[in-house]
């Protein structure tokens, strides 16, 4: 399996899971279906499914484009079947989702909406955690309470540590800066920072990230209680 990390919108990534045996590929939440399109045409790609970790319109906005033009089959949270456009296979959380070489486990995360799911790829040890992990950062809250964010992001937290993180933004830069201003003393943040800094200018993509490098760096994942992790995420809005 190979990863391609396809740039969206004015912030967005898309990716796609491609299986090296047979050039089939599963895409998570394509922003557009333009540059979707493009690489999968360009590749010869036979892409197969639209993972989707949330209803928003920049991770589903490529859906039917995609879906009319490859026959892809679309997969989401069975809570957002209402709200997931041309759904067709309807996952539970913890569920282990298997289809052709592609196996992921469902992880349900509400919070910054209430039907969020991740896509652990365990066997790959990857995972894709839309807007409720990004590195160095979490989801703003619009749909869930406080105390439903932190218990989503623990759960990612127990994924183990070598596992890549794949988000839904490039937030990375900004995000760093909140976490530098109250995470003072931390010298893995600094190296992290120094690193992504130069992943920046040379105009790459900041992920993937780890779990071990967020559980270092991330100031959301450590916080030991819901009142600071609340405290950091109103800060966050407002900075
Ligand atoms: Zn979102
Ligand atoms: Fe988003």
């Amino acid at each position: 399996m190979r990863i391609e990390i396809i740039p969206c919108l004015q912030d967005n990534y898309s990716y796609l899971i491609i299986d090296e045996s047979n050039n089939s590929a599963c895409v998570i939440d394509p922003s557009e279906a333009y540059p979707i399109i493009t690489f999968v045409e360009n590749n010869d790609i036979k892409l197969k499914y639209i993972l989707n970790t949330h209803h928003h319109f920049d991770h589903i906005g490529g859906n039917k484009e995609l879906k009319r033009k490859f026959g892809s089959t679309i997969i989401g949270f069975k809570e957002d079947s209402h709200r997931i456009p041309e759904i067709d296979i309807l996952l539970e959380d913890n569920q282990i989702w298997k289809a052709q070489n592609f196996i992921a486990k469902i992880i349900h995360v509400p919070g910054h909406t209430s039907g969020h799911i991740c896509f652990h790829f365990f066997n790959e040890k990857l995972v894709f955690t839309g807007d409720t992990l990004f590195s160095l950062g979490c989801g703003k809250i619009f749909e869930g309470t406080s105390k439903q964010m932190f218990d989503s992001l623990n759960k990612i937290k127990s994924l183990p540590e070598q596992t890549k993180v794949y988000c839904g933004h490039e937030y990375t830069l900004n995000n760093s800066k909140f976490c530098a201003k109250y995470d003072t003393e931390n010298l893995n943040l600094k190296k992290k920072i120094e690193n992504i800094n130069k992943k920046i200018t040379n105009g790459l993509p900041t992920v993937p990230s780890t779990i071990k490098e967020e559980l270092d760096c991330n100031i959301f994942l450590r916080t030991k209680d819901l009142k600071s992790f609340s405290k950091l995420r109103d800060l966050k809005d407002n900075f």
